[in-house]
């Protein structure tokens, strides 16, 4: 099955820190990806800015080098390349200074899309925000797309959202989570609300626990300062894996509609219990390599950089349903996988022989994103009734034809979305204030009570706390694949 290609209208983007690991990993290669696709018309103008001073040809020459390295898998044809290329270009700017504004403003296209991509550090949101507006390029059909961090605790989060909101209404304001942009994320929708067989399931009396896993293997190499400042719970948790228990928890929306979504998420966060202190497991890698004290030149660091927690969601659905939570770095393996972990059947018909069988649904989002249904079947052969557990696997390869298996990347979609006015996969602001509220007190307990992180191997599934966590209810952490 080929995927349609649905075009966008034409547009212009300009990317404040065009020059970052972002910009030349991530968001460049994902709009060329998008361009190979012909999901473009051919009007398009890519601006890219920063302070270091290029001409147009210098930094065409820098993109092409990353689009190379980062793209070529998916399109290797020279002269879209060259294409792509003549759409891109460059203005030397300091967000915090007046200089070269004027220049963007004579490149910009009157009457017509208009997105500013914020791929520069939270300090420069603020300035950048009001400096757009200062400088009247702001129109009406204008998009700001706002990477995280989104603050840093709940106070900074409102000042922002009070900065931005000072310039640009809700509407035209995209805060980017990319892990909403991966296809299972949005597959996870569709199944549980495109399908009659597991929305009946979907609640307290079918579902014994969620676990959602977010493990990496690699560390925190280049962005020290910011890890140790942040830790898993600002990195990770308050923002990926709370968006992940949202879809997991939500009602169903009455739309697919960017409200109607955004307001279920939003209740989720609001009916999220506080997480006592004996439900939640700090840790910091070490052995094997350097550790994590090594790695940001503080020996007395006490950030986490793998949490475990549990926590509830307080409402008719979810009550008495643990929901737990785990992140971590240098972790055995690169993971992200939600297990929907199903109750045993209420009465075995083979036997106390035949084991504990429950149903486990897992929505794979990296990698091999995918998602698989294990269940319960007959062994083959003769020999009796002995039960063994089968993955239906729902891989899209094999689904939906070989030209699925590599789904577009998160950015694909969700630069597309910015430019069609989609914000159903972007944070509100009352999301983001939600989430650090219920954030906020946790770490202000761990630094009231001077909480110090379990240490863990690296290459490890993590403290041994995690497992304490679980075995104590009586459950196990599924484990984690690559
Ligand atoms: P980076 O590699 O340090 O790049 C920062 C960019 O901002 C550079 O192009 C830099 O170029 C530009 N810049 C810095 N100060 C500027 C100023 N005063 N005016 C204009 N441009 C300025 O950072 P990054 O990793 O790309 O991250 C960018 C943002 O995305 C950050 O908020 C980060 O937290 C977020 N983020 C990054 C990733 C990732 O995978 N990298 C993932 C999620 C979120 P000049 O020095 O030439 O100005």
């Amino acid at each position: 099955m080929v995927s349609r290609v649905i075009p966008v209208d034409p547009f212009d983007l300009v990317i404040f820190g065009s020059t970052g690991d972002l910009a030349q990993r991530k968001i460049l290669p994902a709009l060329f990806r998008r361009f190979c696709s012909g999901q473009w018309p051919d009007d398009v103008q890519i601006i890219g800015a920063a302070r270091a001073v290029y001409d147009r040809d210098a930094f065409r020459d820098i993109v092409a080098e990353s689009l190379r390295t980062y793209a070529a898998k998916q399109c290797q044809d020279a002269d879209a390349l060259s294409s792509f290329l003549q759409r891109v270009d460059y203005v030397p700017l300091d967000a915090l200074s007046d200089e070269g504004w004027d220049l963007l403003a004579e490149k910009l296209t009157v009457d017509r899309v208009r997105a500013f991509y914020f791929s520069v550090g939270p300090r420069l949101f603020g300035p950048l925000a009001e400096s757009i507006k200062s400088h009247k390029l702001a129109t009406k059909q204008t998009r700001i797309v706002v990477e995280k961090p989104f603050g840093h605790d709940l106070e900074s989060a409102r000042a922002l959202n009070a900065t931005l909101a000072r310039h640009f209404t809700e509407g035209q304001i995209y805060r980017i989570d990319h892990y909403l942009g991966k296809e299972t994320v949005q597959n996870l929708m569709a199944v549980r609300f495109g399908n009659m067989l597991f929305e009946p399931l979907w609640n307290s009396q079918y579902v014994d626990h969620i676990q959602i896993t977010v493990a990496e293997s690699v560390g925190i190499d280049g962005r020290e300062d910011y890890y140790d400042r942040a830790g898993a719970m600002r990195d990770m948790v308050q923002n990926h894996l709370m968006q992940l228990l949202c879809l997991i928890a939500m009602e169903p929306p009455a739309k697919f509609d960017p409200d109607a979504v955004r307001d279920e998420k939003l209740k989720v966060i609001r009916a999220l219990d506080s997480v006592e202190p004996h439900h939640i497991v700090r840790g910091q890698f070490e052995g094997d390599g350097p550790s994590y004290r090594e790695v940001v030149g503080n020996p007395r660091s006490t950030t986490e950089s793998y949490v475990a927690l549990k926590t509830h969601v307080s409402n008719w659905r979810w009550a008495g349903t643990p929901f737990y939570l785990r992140t971590g770095k240098r972790l055995v393996a690169r993971s992200s996988v939600i297990n929907v972990m199903f109750k045993d059947a209420p009465h075995s018909i083979f036997g106390a022989d035949a084991g504990r069988h429950a149903n486990v649904l897992s929505i794979r989002l990296q990698p091999n994103e995918g998602i698989t249904l294990k269940v319960t079947i007959k062994e083959p052969g003769p020999g009796g009734m002995r039960l063994v557990d089968v993955p239906l696997d729902m891989s899209f390869a094999e689904a939906l034809g070989p030209e699925n298996q590599d789904p577009p990347d998160a950015y694909e979609r969700l630069v597309m979305d910015v430019i069609r006015g989609n914000q159903t996969l972007f944070m509100r602001g009352d999301e983001v204030e939600a989430a650090w509220a219920w954030t906020d007190p946790i770490i202000a307990g761990w630094q009231a009570r001077g909480d110090v992180p379990k240490p863990y191997e690296s290459g490890s599934t993590g403290p041994g706390d995690a497992e304490l966590l679980m075995k104590r209810d009586g459950r196990r952490w599924q484990g984690i694949n690559p």
